[in-house]
């Protein structure tokens, strides 16, 4: 896998375990020589995910709306910064890029984010891995939630599945590699999203 995209949150959390798992996935990710694309924020998680991939060698993309530079403070030592006009455009840009997508912990934008491309999976935009760094628990609620989406028949158990849902950077990018998406009758090509 040449890029990952990870969405994660502009705050740090109340917890250093974000911080800890951010760095680590970071630490994976350039061990790996897989560049990071994120959303090229200095602030919060995002901030602490880009550093760490960069302190480990690591390339890292940032991916930002023009409206968005001083707000979400964009940082200005990545080895690529791409400005766009739009949220949507940062969505389909880093989708665009990335051959997977990772959710570490994170807000409303985080989930919104991650839905996004899972959702872009489920109807077949897209044959990309999506999974979620399940740091302290922080998504345990979320994966329960989603078991009963499709428990209740509002979600097909193949699309629940596709939302991987790991402890380990380790252990969700062994499963990203080995990712079979399951069978979609149409296969929907990026233009005519
Ligand atoms: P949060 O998880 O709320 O801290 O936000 C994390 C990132 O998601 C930030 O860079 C937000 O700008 C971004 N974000 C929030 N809403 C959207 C959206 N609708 N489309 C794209 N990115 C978003």
């Amino acid at each position: 896998m040449q890029a990952i995209c990870v969405f994660c949150g502009s705050n740090e959390g109340a917890r250093p375990d974000y911080a800890l798992a951010a760095r680590a996935l970071a630490r994976e990710l350039a061990g790996r020589g897989v560049t990071l694309v994120y959303g090229g924020a200095k602030v919060g998680l995002m901030g602490i995910l880009a550093d760490a991939a960069l302190a480990a060698g690591g390339e890292v993309v940032g991916v930002m709306p023009r409206a968005l530079i001083d707000k979400e403070v964009a940082h200005e030592g990545l080895t690529r910064f791409v400005e766009v006009d739009s949220m949507h455009a940062r969505k389909a840009t880093m989708s665009d890029l990335a051959a997977g997508f990772i959710a570490l912990p994170g807000g409303a934008g985080t989930l919104e984010e991650l839905f996004e491309v899972w959702t872009w999976g489920q109807l077949g935009h897209h044959a990309k891995p999506v999974g979620l760094l399940n740091v302290a628990g922080f998504y345990d609620r979320l994966a329960a939630f989603l078991d009963h989406q499709a428990a209740e028949a509002f979600m097909r158990a193949e699309h629940r599945q596709m939302l991987m849902v790991e402890a380990t950077p380790e252990k969700l990018l062994d499963r990203f590699i080995a990712y079979q998406p399951p069978r979609v009758e149409k296969w929907i090509s990026a233009g005519e999203r």
